[in-house]
């Protein structure tokens, strides 16, 4: 039984296996099995002890498997298990509990017990496919599915296949547009109720794909979170916006720029430095920018995250919190978060004068605001009646498409000059 990664020779097994299958019409299974524990413990005790877990790993599996079926390790924590005996599929997704259930639960290190949350990846012939690559590659795409998800055991299936390429492949194009910095963004203009008076932009990021047509936000934003893109995408976000507000902005007013930041965002420990310089750059005062982040990413209890928060204000800049009401707000936490603004989300907003709830949430955020000396801002304003609600409820700032959609720099300036702004 090899200790080495060798997955040409389960390859070729499997192969063999196939044959056999194929000429006596039966089913084959391969359960693709992903140790958590090897590594964790090739970290924290060396990979000594992670082989000896996966040896151990490969012994309890020969015990609980049939006589004909074979097991290799094909990676670092990675165990194929071919499953050549079975008269019907059921036994391949029953036999790859069985394998959770043993090796969840019996691994043990140096007398002290192992704990264990092992996946594992189902791919059958010749449901899934009738070649060893292509089964092998299978299995794999169904391991990685049950990480995803976080299901001990997933079946292939040709659906989350293709999602999952569908996925890498904008992954790819996102990539590209950063190199060749495609990436644009509009801007939609916030006014004060009380004096009407444009006292704001929030800055929103735009992708033109020439393959793909316009590409929502609410698409790439998370591809670029996934790739592990994000953290360019902020600091060109940033840099980009602080430089079109200046192009926006003549010297005498004192226009507010928000710039929205991803949960991801929150834990780059270099995120306030980058801020500083960029601030620094484009001659930006602190004070005139406004960090957007979601009330899910603010509320997650990490410290790395509350420690962003305060670094950034302790650089001047405000903080909002975006999407206000969609999130799992504590309030003990609220009342001790550096923010300033709280932005009520848009899908209380757009039904507010006809559903009497949504009306009593958007007028119990306003007051929340107001009892902690915050500024609210209604977004997703589509109409006017709404408008002169917001505006009887006593609330500080819209933006919506009645006062105007986001707008790319050039139009956003004309828009500013009509608005009355007074903008020279
Ligand atoms: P958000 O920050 O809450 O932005 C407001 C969204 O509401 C924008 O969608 C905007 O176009 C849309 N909106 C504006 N007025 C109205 C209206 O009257 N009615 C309705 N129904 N919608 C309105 P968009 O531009 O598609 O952006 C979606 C989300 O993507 C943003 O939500 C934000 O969370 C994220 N996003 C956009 N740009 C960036 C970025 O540069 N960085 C990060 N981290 N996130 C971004
Ligand atoms: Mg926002
Ligand atoms: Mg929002």
């Amino acid at each position: 039984m090899p200790l080495i990664p060798n997955h040409l020779i389960c390859l070729d097994a499997l192969d063999e296996a196939l044959r056999e299958a194929a000429a006596q019409s039966r089913p084959l299974g391969i359960c693709l099995l992903w140790l958590d524990s090897v590594y964790r413990i090739d970290a924290l005790f060396g990979y000594r002890a992670g082989d000896t877990v996966c040896a151990q790993s490969l012994t309890h599996l020969k015990s609980i498997l049939k006589e004909a079926d074979q097991v290799f390790r094909v990676g670092r924590s990675e165990i194929a298990c071919l499953l050549p005996t079975l008269s019907n599929e059921t036994q391949a997704v029953l036999a790859a509990h069985k394998i959770i259930r043993t090796l969840g639960s019996q691994l043990t290190l140096d007398q002290y017990s192992v704990h264990s949350e092992p996946y594992v990846g189902v791919a059958l012939f010749p449901a899934h496919g009738q070649g060893a690559d292509t089964l092998l590659q299978r299995a794999s795409s169904a391991l990685r599915e049950a990480r995803i998800r976080k299901e001990p055991v997933f079946i292939y299936s040709n659906e989350a296949d293709t999602a999952t390429q569908l996925q890498l492949q904008l992954q790819t194009d996102l990539r590209h547009a950063l190199d060749e910095n495609v990436l644009t963004l509009n801007h939609q203009p916030q006014t004060d109720l009380r004096t009407g008076r444009v006292v704001g932009v929030e800055a929103l990021s735009r992708w033109h794909s020439p393959l793909r047509g316009a590409v929502s936000p609410a698409i790439f934003i998370p591809a670029a979170e996934a790739a592990g893109l994000m953290h360019r995408l902020t600091v060109r976000v940033l840099n980009m916006a602080l430089r079109e507000l200046q192009e926006l902005q003549p010297a005498a007013q004192d226009l507010s720029i928000s710039i929205n930041l991803s949960a991801h965002d929150l834990i780059q420990a270099e995120l306030p430095a980058l801020l500083t310089q960029a601030l620094s750059t484009w001659g930006v005062p602190p004070e005139q920018v406004v960090m957007e982040i979601t009330e899910t990413a603010i509320m997650d209890d990490q410290r790395a995250r509350a420690t962003t928060l305060e670094r950034l204000k302790e650089i001047g800049v405000q903080l909002a919190i975006d999407d206000f009401g969609t999130g799992y707000s504590s309030l003990a936490r609220l009342k001790y978060l550096p923010v300033d603004e709280l932005k009520i989300d848009v899908s209380f907003i757009r039904h507010m004068l006809h559903d009497i709830r949504d009306e009593n949430i958007v007028r119990s955020i306003i007051d929340l605001a107001h009892h902690l000396k915050l500024r609210v801002v209604a977004e997703g304003v589509e109409d006017d009646a709404t408008l002169q609600r917001l505006i009887d409820m006593g609330c500080d700032v819209a933006q919506g498409y009645f006062l105007s959609p986001p707008l790319p720099l050039e139009q956003c300036r004309s828009w500013l000059i009509k608005s009355g702004l007074d903008y020279r």
